[in-house]
């Protein structure tokens, strides 16, 4: 037994596929050290710089100092705190959705919400660039799973009209997480109308950076009055929102079959009321402060007019994932290293997880980076082009 393993983890190593963990040990910002060096990261999805904020840790130890450190049970046992209620309370009339329900994390949000609305019967289409969470959620409903070109509602449209089956779920990132460009929302939201469809939609890297006070993809003036019956909202809590867990806001039905079935949220102790009642400062400091997303279309312009005349592109992208495309892997893998050495922090991201030959660097911006930081980061990819 352990000589099989040893052998798939050699094959693996041999592939350069090992993956490694890097001991971090300063609070996560757009400086962090690691081994006792300085980093300048543009690897996070901190993107409001809100994860070490003075509020949040403070009413984080106000959290504590009310309801102690562990939740203790499940919500359907005696888990259910008067801050989780809250925090759902707050994130549906921010959303603007009748209610939300708050699970651990994302992926478990994707897996429960997948497989409480979908069964056997029951019809999965996806896009092809969706988060691994929802494929796997999707396989594990043993519903029909079809995918669609990315973006490409005309095909989505012809599946749907095609196959036959009780239910049909569309899913889809709002955000893609390794391109940064945003789902056709509104015409996603017709189709699945028109198909008698339900719509689930990802907002993990929109919720608190795009739209009307950070209220997310569905606020964005293009999507403006997009809400549908049809529609069931998932966001999570760990990025923009700087601390952890996911919601899923839809019409009350949704929410409370979610409740009786989503078995990861039924089977599992409920987060900590400590960081839900953190959360609620997040959600203020999210609405309240709009001077956050400003810096952060002020890096994104910096950043594109500083790599314009590089070898690389960045990909189109409005959100504060910005790819640089290398197509080749090896130039990822030796630019993301050569910034590390540089003191530089921006991860490589090479196929599976991208199309064959779509290797790029991952620059994810933060409203916390100053204009000197987004200046040092492209001060070294020329210096790195050139070289
Ligand atoms: C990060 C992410 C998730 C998972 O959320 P966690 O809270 O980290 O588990 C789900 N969907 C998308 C699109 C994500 O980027």
């Amino acid at each position: 037994m352990f000589a099989d393993l040893a052998e798939q983890l050699r094959i693996r190593e041999q592939k350069g596929l090992r993956r490694t963990r890097q001991i971090v040990d300063s609070p996560q910002a757009s400086h962090i050290t690691i081994d006792g060096r300085d980093y300048l990261a543009f690897s996070s999805n901190d993107y409001l710089g809100l994860a070490n904020h003075p509020e949040l840790i403070a009413s984080a130890c106000d959290g504590a100092r009310r309801y102690g450190v562990g939740a203790g049970a499940s919500h359907l046992v005696n888990g259910h705190s008067a801050a989780h209620h809250d925090l759902e309370t707050a994130l549906a009339a921010f959303t603007g959705f009748p209610q939300a329900l708050l699970f651990s994390t994302g992926y478990m949000a994707n897996i429960g919400m997948v497989t409480a609305l979908a069964g056997r019967e029951d019809a999965v289409f996806a896009d092809k660039l969706n988060h691994a969470s929802l494929n796997d959620a999707a396989l594990l409903s043993r519903a029909q799973f079809i995918r669609y070109p990315h973006c490409d509602l005309a095909a989505l449209e012809q599946r749907l009209a095609t196959v036959q089956a009780r239910r049909k779920l569309v899913i889809s990132d709002a955000v893609f997480s390794m391109e940064g460009d945003i789902a056709p929302i509104r015409r996603l939201i017709a189709l699945c109308e028109r198909y008698h469809a339900w719509l689930l939609l990802d907002d993990a890297h929109g919720f608190g950076v795009l739209g009307e006070q950070g209220r997310g993809s569905l606020f964005l003036p293009e999507n403006a009055h997009s809400h549908s019956p049809n529609l069931v909202y998932m966001a999570t809590l760990g990025k923009a929102a700087g601390v952890s867990g996911a919601f899923v806001a839809a019409q009350p039905e949704v929410i409370e079959t979610l409740i009786q079935s989503a078995r990861s949220y039924i089977y599992t102790t409920a987060t900590a009321p400590l960081l839900a009642h953190a959360l609620l400062t997040s959600v203020r400091l999210i609405k309240q402060d709009e001077w956050r997303r400003e810096a952060l279309q002020r890096n994104m312009a910096q950043l594109k007019q500083g790599v314009q005349s590089l070898p690389w592109k960045l990909l189109p992208s409005n959100t504060p994932i910005q790819p640089l495309l290398t197509g080749d892997s090896a130039e990822a893998v030796r630019i993301s290293q050569a910034l590390r050495e540089h003191g530089i922090l921006v991860p490589a991201i090479r196929p599976p997880t991208v199309p064959q030959g779509a290797a790029r660097l991952r620059i994810s911006l933060s409203a916390a980076h100053r204009p000197e930081d987004v200046q040092r980061l492209t001060d070294a990819l020329h210096e790195l082009a050139s070289a």
